[in-house]
């Protein structure tokens, strides 16, 4: 099988990406879950007409003729707290008294804010008129019944969480957080609480995966290390496959004669639909499909992995989350730093994002090999540069996406 670009090998997953399943969870446990169903405003917000200050609600037509010269004072008939049901129609001559966020009393027109006045508690002076239908809330301003206020599909935030309390929902309609299976393959990988013996490294892939899942709002279930056989990794694959959603392994994709991951796909009966992508890093990988679920095999590679990672499986992953917008958003970045090399491949460089003087740069970790996990800490935006492109200089531009 051919190497595909590597925006085709992730449409390709995307395409084949479902979401898991649905369930019910309260409000107070929903922030950053993704919407499964509408969110369509039941009830007005505000339900009432109300008042946005501390001040009196009249009618304006008793003060149109206010003037320094010849203020125009009425009588208070009685207080309205936020909370409290107006009691009393206001009236030719009278005003209420009115607290922030309480009902506009039948009868009133105009709300004033308090300091532009002079008052009593029996009374209250005007020196101006005030346009009819100032100051007032009115119900619906916020939110009208029937309005869409999330669509399923969009993650759920502070506004989207506090809009849900506003309609009275306590519980809401998520997507299942889907489980995903992680295994390393590789005969010389230790745990991290382990003191590796010579020739042996720790099993670091397994960590950066799985933080990258729970960033994406994945759940990542870790499996353990896989020797370099094929049994051995079809039997972690296996037990992915059982017990969760999808399943990421890295290491043992390249061509190699320890790379035994594509057989063992072969051998549980996975349909490999890619084998391999046009980008550097992160060229070795295989894709595959058994069932409904997906796996995604990796290169051991620690920034081989992670590349692919963001910018080959993210999207299909984000849409196995339920969420609607799965591409990354794309930008322009300005290279802050020279890349000395020429790529006739496609690569993916790895920085941060630099936004002091108010242009969006990136800045280049002093090493791109797809070895060097340590210049993956911090990293937070990815950049292409295009097949057959020498040297790039400082000040370039060159289109890229955020992590
Ligand atoms: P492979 O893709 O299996 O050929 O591995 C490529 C390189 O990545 C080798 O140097 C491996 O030792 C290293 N490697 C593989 N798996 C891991 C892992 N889980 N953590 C850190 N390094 C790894
Ligand atoms: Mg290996």
């Amino acid at each position: 099988m051919e190497p595909v670009l590597y925006t085709e090998a992730r449409d390709m997953l995307m395409a084949r990406a479902v979401p898991v399943g649905i369930e019910i969870v309260p409000l107070s446990e929903s922030y950053g879950r993704v919407l499964a169903e509408d969110l369509v405003a039941a009830e007005d917000i505000p339900a009432f007409d109300r008042s946005p200050y501390d001040g009196y609600a009249f009618r304006a037509a008793d003060v149109a003729c206010a003037a320094d010269a010849h203020p125009v004072t009425l009588r208070i008939t009685e207080e309205i707290p936020a909370g409290a049901t107006p009691t009393v129609p206001v009236t030719t001559g009278t005003a209420a008294k009115i607290l922030t966020g309480a009902p506009l009393p039948n009868g009133a027109d105009t709300i004033i804010n308090y300091e532009v006045t002079s008052f009593t508690a029996e009374t209250v002076t005007f020196y101006a008129p005030v346009q009819e239908g100032k100051n007032i809330i009115r119900a619906g301003d916020d939110v009208r019944k029937g309005q869409l206020l999330a669509a399923a599909g969009s993650v759920i935030d502070a506004g989207t969480a506090g809009s849900l309390a506003g309609q009275g929902r306590a519980y809401v309609s998520v997507f299942r957080r889907p489980k995903v299976a992680i295994l390393s393959t590789g005969s010389e990988l230790v745990e991290a609480d382990q003191v590796p013996g010579p020739g042996m490294i720790r099993n670091s892939n397994a960590y950066s995966i799985s933080a990258a899942l729970y960033a994406a709002g994945l759940e990542p279930v870790y499996l353990g290390i896989a020797q370099d056989t094929v049994e051995g990794i079809a039997a972690l694959m296996e037990r992915g496959l059982a017990e969760c959603d999808a399943v990421i392994s890295t290491g043992g994709v390249s061509v190699g004669d320890y790379d035994l991951t594509p057989a063992a796909l072969d051998c549980i009966g996975a349909e490999t639909f890619v084998r391999g992508v046009r980008l550097k890093p992160g060229m070795a990988c295989a894709f595959a499909q058994r069932g409904a679920k997906l796996l995604y095999a990796l290169s051991g590679n620690p920034a081989s992995s992670i590349v692919s990672f963001y910018a080959v499986t993210l999207p299909a992953l984000r849409k196995l989350t339920g969420r609607a917008d799965v591409l990354s958003a794309e930008l322009t970045v300005e290279l802050a730093d020279r890349f000395p090399k020429s790529s006739p491949v496609p690569r993916m460089l790895r920085g941060t994002l630099d936004l002091s003087d108010g242009i969006v740069r990136m800045r280049l970790p002093r090493d791109q090999g797809n070895v060097t996990l340590s210049t993956a800490i911090g990293c937070n935006v990815m950049a292409i540069i295009p097949a057959g492109s020498g040297p790039q200089e400082a000040g370039t531009k060159l289109k890229g996406f955020v992590i």
